[in-house]
């Protein structure tokens, strides 16, 4: 499935009014009172959901398709250069969200770095 539009779109311009949460998803998109994880903000601002209780409904693997965050076979390394490294952007992102506290913005322009 092609994307219709991309992650960094998203990140970059479409995170107005929205506050950040980092580390405290226990792996859900789930937020409330425009509080999102990156993930939730790609769901939500993506128009993948339309209601907060639809973040029951969608997770890692449908972001992952709609946006097509995937490397294939290729492991794609940290963009800080702490040798974390996956096949899979959605793991980075929540690894840049979570881990190093990255903001929409800069988690945006890495996604666009790479075409994402
Ligand atoms: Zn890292």
């Amino acid at each position: 499935m092609m994307a219709n539009i991309k992650a960094s779109t998203i990140l970059l311009k479409k995170s107005a009014g929205a506050r950040q949460i980092r580390g405290e998803m226990f792996g859900k998109t789930k937020m409330t009172n425009n509080a999102y994880c990156a993930l939730g903000l790609l769901a939500c601002r993506g128009g993948m959901i339309k209601t907060e209780s639809d973040f029951d409904n969608i997770g890692e693997p449908e972001i992952r398709m709609k946006f097509g965050l995937t490397y294939g076979d290729v492991a794609h390394k940290c963009p800080t250069g702490d040798g974390f490294g996956d096949r899979d952007i959605i793991c980075l992102i929540i690894h840049l969200n979570d881990g190093h506290k990255w903001s929409f913005k800069q988690i945006g322009e890495w996604l666009k770095s790479i075409g994402k």
